[in-house]
């Protein structure tokens, strides 16, 4: 991309400058500009908002066959195989994942499209059992105004895990994407436009946060939110839905534990180990952040685990062979610098990493290379706070109750790893972690039909799964009487 002017955005079916300030987004890899545009305003929210509640009215959207609403999403899902390539190299610039991550993540959008047409066509509606002289029904029916608010680290996937089940269900979305990611979010309205959906019920207003999200989640016509990010955010959007009585999702941050027991095949664990908390830079809400391995395990473990940390490849995300991009800004690595900083103050030692690369491209993007800190305990700041960067805390353990309890001993609660060649004791265990989903011999591997969501400060509700769908829409009971008679109470006699 890499122009000057200003990028449209889509409001209401139109694309038009937004009505905000003028901003660039860059490139984590150089920090150049990627693309320019004016952020939308609190009209444009009003606008979109409005634009997308006339759709959902007017468009016929809603009141279209299931099969039918589902031929509009399997050919965005063509559509986006279709532009994969092009997208992927728009959201390696736009984030700095490398290239091979964001392929990956361009083909789960068009996966999730494609699972949410089937999903739509196939979704059943039940005649419940009879209890009186009439005939039950639970149909479901759409909302109508859907709010999508997304963090900056897996655009299009994201933003496809909320738009697709959403407009399956027969709603208009507004999306809200994170203010330094908006490039993504808007090639997936084009995409939306060219595939034939009526226009309006799509809109994307890029921008802060705290003055667009809060605006959209706040107005009335905004029937239900679907916000992934922080966890303080999520709380702050939860508390204006219990105002406005409005279901939210929220999918919020982790600080997951990986666990390795004495029996675990360490080819395996230390491959997962490193995926799980390296790849993506860390930036993951699932990263696997907190190690604990078994004690008599741990040094050899841990001398493997470092030596191949060593060996990953970070560097220029354009690159087919780069396993770890720069984190998302400068701002951000600072902040990954606290925490490290704030791990040896707590008395950790440096195992690996924790200084930033110099030299070429090292030199103008925000590199940050894998770290491993060691000599801590589960209750400091570095192993309760999420850090969000390629910071992984390993901790020996001794006995599996010990274990359990500091596994536990977190206010998040979104994922877990097991190594373990005994399937009773990974299930015992799998059984105890706290987690919305718990890997075992593998780590951070998706499906968009397993449900995915997070307990406690990582969330509430679940996203994907078959039934995802149901989260867009409001469930309806319909009795049709079938009384030969008029109902007894009122003392009325057919025929009278
Ligand atoms: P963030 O909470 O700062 O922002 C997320 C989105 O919310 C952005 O679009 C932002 O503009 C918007 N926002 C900010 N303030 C708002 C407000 N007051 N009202 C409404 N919207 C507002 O998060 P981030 O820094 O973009 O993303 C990183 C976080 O996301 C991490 O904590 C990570 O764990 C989490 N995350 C969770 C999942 C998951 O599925 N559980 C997935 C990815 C990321």
């Amino acid at each position: 991309m890499t122009s000057q002017q200003t990028l449209p955005i889509c409001i209401a079916g139109t694309w038009r400058q937004g009505g905000g300030e003028r901003y660039a987004t860059c490139y984590p890899a150089t920090g150049e500009p990627v693309a320019w545009l004016n952020a939308a305003s609190l009209d444009d929210v009003e606008a979109a908002v409005q634009g997308a509640h006339q759709a959902f009215l007017h468009s016929g959207w809603a009141q279209r066959k299931p099969h039918e609403r589902a031929t509009v999403l399997y050919r965005i899902a063509g559509l986006i195989r279709e532009r994969a390539e092009e997208l992927a190299h728009l959201q390696r610039q736009d984030n700095g994942k490398p290239i091979n991550e964001t392929r990956a993540l361009v083909a789960s959008a068009a996966g999730t499209f494609q699972f949410f047409a089937a999903a739509c066509e196939t979704l059943e509606e039940t005649i419940t059992p009879s209890r009186g002289d009439f005939i039950s029904m639970s149909v479901y029916e759409p909302m109508g105004v859907v709010a999508a608010i997304t963090p900056w680290n897996s655009p299009i996937a994201s933003e496809a895990q909320k738009v697709a089940p959403a407009l399956a269900a027969g709603n208009a979305v507004v999306i809200k994407p994170a203010e330094i990611t908006p490039l993504l979010a808007l090639q997936l309205a084009r995409i939306c436009d060219d595939a034939g959906l009526p226009k309006g019920l799509v809109s994307v207003l890029p921008g802060k946060g705290s003055l667009l999200g809060d605006a959209l989640t706040r107005h009335p016509l905004v029937k239900r939110v679907s916000f992934t990010g922080g966890t303080r955010t999520g709380k702050h959007i939860a508390h204006i839905a219990a105002d406005k009585m409005m279901p939210v999702s929220l999918e919020l941050g982790g600080k997951s534990p990986t666990i390795v027991l004495d029996d675990a095949d360490l080819d395996h664990a230390v491959a997962g180990v490193l995926y799980g908390i390296f790849s993506s830079s860390g930036e993951a809400c699932i990263a696997g952040s907190r190690l604990f391995v078994a004690r008599a395990l741990y040094e050899p473990f841990m001398a493997r685990l470092t030596a191949a940390a060593a060996q990953l490849r970070l560097g220029d995300p354009a690159d087919e062979r780069t396993q770890m991009g720069p984190l998302i800004s400068a701002a951000h690595r600072e902040s990954v610098e606290r925490y490290v900083a704030l791990g040896l103050a707590e008395g950790g030692r440096l195992r690996l990493g924790g200084e930033r690369p110099q030299g070429g491209l090292f030199d103008q993007g925000y590199f940050y290379p894998p770290t491993i800190l060691e000599g801590l305990g589960n209750q400091q700041q570095v192993c309760q706070e999420e850090i969000f960067g390629p910071v992984l805390v390993a901790m020996p353990f001794d006995d599996e109750a010990e274990l359990i309890e500091q596994a536990n001993d977190s206010l998040y609660a979104l994922a877990a790893g097991i190594w373990t060649r005994d399937y009773k004791r990974a299930w015992n265990l799998g059984r105890r972690l706290q987690a919305g989903t718990v890997w075992v011999n593998t780590y951070k591997q998706f499906s968009i039909s397993t449900p995915f969501g997070g307990w406690r400060d990582s969330g509430l509700g679940r996203e994907k799964g078959r039934l995802g769908i149901l989260q867009y829409m409001e469930q309806k009971s319909l009795y049709w009487g079938m009384n030969e008679q008029p109902l007894a109470w009122a003392g009325v006699e057919a025929g009278q």
